[in-house]
């Protein structure tokens, strides 16, 4: 059970008292967001011709030191909102005519997002997209369970080394495989509309860091001796933006030989999915966040 006053939510398990301050993830007890709108840089299924609508929630619990979002991620920029203009947000983005509502990096505000939206999913009627780091445990999964109709987790790392030096989360793979596994659970199999939309499924994002081409090799084989290849899909991407003054190994782009042969790697194991390409490192990818829609 969540309890904000000793907040165990994720797998930080941080203790922090939410109701008289933030935790780790920089969450108080109220949801907090920095951005509402139509997005166009998801995966095709999901961005389709309208856009995918998201919302991205302030905090996190991972802190990676290549984030893009550190604004919102790191420092949790953003506005607090009642659950009334919440729910409101998601109805003012459907009547946009987004495809779905994308909530990205949601999951330390898991209870009050499933207090939100499962009284008004069905009067919603278009899927929810729960877009996740992948380091979430089983309490976060079980309060999404019933909201999300498709999850968007990411799989970073199969190496402790890695997830320690970049995620100071060590246990980040075992914790992200229980995750999928729970969330393959939930949601079943990738179903599609006539469209070629997602409408429920397990989409696993890998992010090609530089310098660790072998590792993501690794990861992709790992999550093919855990996930039957037509249980997920998977999207692999390759445009990593170095962030200014970053250190080796993450001061660099990643080359095309590094993209291409994990990319060739996943489609060799029988994936189906997506890969973002490295010509797609433009600013559009990080929207302003200036709470628009909020
Ligand atoms: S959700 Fe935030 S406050 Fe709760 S345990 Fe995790 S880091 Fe700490």
């Amino acid at each position: 059970m969540f309890d904000p006053t000793f907040c165990t939510l994720c797998p930080r398990a941080c203790g922090a008292d939410r109701t008289k301050g933030v935790g780790f993830c920089g969450a108080g007890e109220k949801i907090k967001i920095a951005r509402a709108a139509p997005h166009f840089w998801e995966e095709p299924c999901l961005s389709g011709t309208n856009g995918a609508g998201t919302v991205f929630f302030s905090g996190c619990p991972l802190h990676c030191a290549y984030c893009q979002n550190e604004k919102i991620s790191k420092d949790a920029f953003g506005k607090e909102v009642t659950p009334e203009r919440f729910t409101k947000i998601l109805f003012e983005l459907k009547a946009a005519g987004v495809h779905n509502i994308d909530l990205v990096t949601p999951m330390h505000f898991a209870p009050q997002i499933r207090a939100a939206i499962l009284p008004v999913k069905q009067a919603l009627g278009i899927p929810v997209v729960i877009n996740t780091g992948g380091y979430d445990s089983p309490l976060q999964l079980s309060y999404t369970e019933g909201v999300a109709d498709i999850y968007l987790p990411d799989y970073k790392y199969c190496d402790a080394e890695g997830a320690a030096a970049f995620s100071s989360a060590p246990d980040y793979p075992e914790v992200a495989e229980r995750a999928i596994r729970e969330m393959v659970r939930q949601v079943g199999a990738p179903v599609f509309d006539e469209n070629g939309l997602l409408l429920r499924g397990v989409l696993v994002r890998h992010l090609i860091l530089p310098g660790r081409r072998k590792e993501s090799i690794a990861a992709i084989e790992r999550l093919s001796r855990l996930f039957s290849p037509d249980k997920i899909l998977l999207s692999v991407m390759s445009q990593f933006t170095p962030r200014p003054g970053a250190l080796p190994p993450l001061d660099r782009r990643v080359t095309s030989f590094e993209a291409r042969s994990v990319v060739d790697r996943a489609a060799a194991l029988g994936f189906r999915g997506y890969c973002q390409q490295r010509s797609s490192a433009k600013e559009e990818f990080v929207p302003a966040f200036d709470f628009t829609g909020v």
